[in-house]
C-alpha cells in the first residue's frame, strides 16, 4: 500500500499517514494487488455471504483485499454495514422513462447513510494507529456515522456542525450516540479549513471525506452492486455529488474491478448536483479545468450543500475514466423525485433523490437513452430529514406535485365508503 498525491504525484514513505500533500493535493491510496486472481476473489466474496459474526459479514469488509488488506482484524470496528438492497421499481421506470432502473439503497446502512461504508474503514484505520479521539465537520450524515462507530469502539468523537441549513434530525442522531457536538457560525468549508490547520496539534484523527480510507471503504458500494448483478454491469450508474467523495470512490472501485478482470464493461457515471450547490457541474459544463468555489451554496438537499468540494480533482478522474457526464437539478425537481422514490416503497432523503431527478432529466435531454439500464445510488434514509417531508406534504415551500396531505376525517361508515370509492372527502 502506498499514498500518492493526486496532484503532484509525490509519494509518502510507507507507514506514514497524512491527508494532504504540501502542494495542497489530497492523498490517494494505491494497493499492490495486481496479482490477485479474479476467479479467486469472486469465490472468496461469494463464500463470505454466509458469514454472520465475523468482520467479513460486513458488506464492506467482505471486500477487504481490495479496500484495506493491511488493517488487522483486531482493529476492525464494524456494524455489518453495507449488505443493502438493490431494488427494481416499475413506478420509477415510468417516472424516469428508462427501460430498467435499479436502486441501491445505501439508506439501509446502520446509521442510515452510505457514510457508514467509509467510516467503518476510517475509524478502524485510526484505531490501528492507536487513536482514541476522532473528529469531523459535517452537514449531518458523516457526524452521525462517526458518532456511531466511535461509540461502538468506546472512543470519543468531536463533531463540528454548521449552525445553518442542516437537518436537525441528523444533529439529534449524532448527539444521541454520545458525540461532543460543537455548532459553529460558518459553512462546512470553514470547518474543513479549521481541521487542515489544527487537527495534528489537537491529536484528533480526521474522518472527513479528505480521509482516503473513507474513499476506500465507499468503493464497496459498487463492489456490492457488481456482485449482486453477477458481475454484469448496467449502462449507467447515477450518483449525487456534494463533497464528491462518493463519485471518487465509484470511479476507483470501477477501476479496480476492471483492472483485476472482475468485470468486462465499465458503466458510464452520471453525477448529479443540486443547482444551488453545483460548482463541479458548472466547471464541466463550461469546459473549464479548475473548480471555482461557490461562496454561498444553498439547497434543501442538505447533504449536497457544499460550495467548495475538496475531492473535485479525484472526481474529474472518475468522469474521464468512465466517459461520465454531469447535470444539475432544482430543489423542486429533487423533492418531486423524492416523493416518487418514497412512494415506490424504497424511500430516501432529498440528496439521494437528486439521482432519480437527474436520470429523468438526462433522459429528456437524450444524454441517456431510454433503452439503456441504470443503477441510482440512494445515499440516505427517508427519516433523515423530516423537516423536508413536512414542508413538502404539509407546507408550501415546494411545488409539491405529488403532495400527500393528511386527511382529517370523522370516523363514520358513510364517509369511509365514500372515501374508498375515491370520492373527495366531504365533512
Ligand atoms: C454525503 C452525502 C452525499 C454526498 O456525497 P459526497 O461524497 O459528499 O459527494 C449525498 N447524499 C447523502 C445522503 C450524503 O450523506
Amino acid at each position: 500500500m502506498r499514498l500518492q498525491c493526486v496532484d503532484c504525484e509525490r509519494e509518502l514513505p510507507t507507514g506514514k499517514f497524512e491527508y494532504q500533500c504540501t502542494c495542497g493535493g489530497l492523498y490517494d491510496i494505491i494497493h499492490d494487488n495486481a496479482n490477485l486472481d479474479a476467479d479467486y476473489l469472486k469465490r472468496v466474496f461469494r463464500d463470505r455471504l454466509s458469514e454472520r459474526m465475523t468482520p467479513y459479514a460486513s458488506g464492506v469488509w467482505r471486500y477487504k483485499e481490495l479496500i484495506a488488506p493491511e488493517i488487522p482484524e483486531s482493529c476492525i470496528v464494524t456494524k455489518y454495514e453495507g449488505n443493502t438492497g438493490l431494488y427494481s421499481s416499475e413506478l420509477l421506470q415510468q417516472y424516469t422513462g428508462i427501460r430498467r432502473i435499479l436502486l441501491k439503497a445505501q439508506s439501509e446502512n446502520p446509521s442510515g447513510s452510505f457514510k457508514d461504508n467509509g467510516m467503518t474503514v476510517a475509524v478502524s484505520h485510526g484505531r490501528s494507529l492507536g487513536y482514541e479521539r476522532f473528529t469531523c465537520t459535517s452537514t449531518g450524515n458523516t457526524s452521525s456515522s462517526l458518532a456511531m462507530y466511535a461509540s461502538l469502539a468506546q472512543c470519543t468523537s468531536y463533531v463540528f456542525v454548521p449552525n445553518k441549513n442542516i437537518s436537525l434530525n441528523k444533529v439529534l442522531q449524532t448527539l444521541s450516540y454520545g458525540a461532543n457536538v460543537i455548532s459553529f457560525d460558518g459553512t462546512y468549508d470553514d470547518g474543513i479549513h479549521f481541521y487542515e490547520k489544527y487537527s495534528e496539534e489537537l491529536g484528533l484523527y480526521i474522518c472527513n471525506s479528505i480521509n482516503p480510507w473513507r474513499i476506500e471503504g465507499q468503493k464497496s458500494i459498487i463492489f456490492e452492486i457488481a456482485q449482486y448483478l453477477n458481475w454484469e454491469m448496467p449502462d449507467w450508474v447515477v450518483i449525487p455529488g456534494g463533497a464528491l467523495s462518493n463519485v471518487t470512490a465509484l470511479g476507483k472501485g470501477l477501476e479496480d474491478l476492471k483492472r483485476l478482470g472482475l468485470i468486462n464493461k465499465v458503466p458510464r457515471v452520471a453525477l448529479v448536483q443540486a443547482e444551488g450547490a453545483s460548482p463541479f457541474h458548472q466547471m464541466v459544463a463550461k469546459g473549464e479545468d479548475t473548480l471555482t468555489p461557490q461562496p454561498n451554496p444553498y439547497t434543501r438537499a442538505s447533504a449536497l450543500n457544499i460550495g467548495n468540494p475538496p475531492s473535485w480533482q479525484k472526481a474529474l478522474r472518475t468522469l474521464e475514466q468512465t466517459t461520465g457526464v454531469t447535470c444539475s437539478v432544482t430543489d423542486d425537481e429533487i423533492m418531486d423525485a423524492k416523493a416518487k422514490v418514497d412512494q415506490s416503497g424504497i424511500g430516501c432523503e432529498p440528496a439521494s433523490a437528486a439521482t432519480v431527478a437527474g436520470l429523468r432529466k438526462l433522459i429528456t435531454q437524450g444524454t441517456i437513452h431510454k433503452d439503456e439500464t441504470a443503477v441510482c445510488i440512494l445515499t440516505g434514509n427517508v427519516l433523515k430529514d423530516t423537516d423536508a417531508l413536512r414542508d413538502y406534504h404539509l407546507g408550501d415551500a415546494f411545488t409539491s406535485s405529488y403532495r400527500n396531505p393528511i386527511v382529517n376525517a370523522e370516523l363514520t361508515i358513510e364517509h369511509m365508503r365514500d372515501f374508498l370509492k375515491g370520492n373527495a372527502y366531504t365533512k
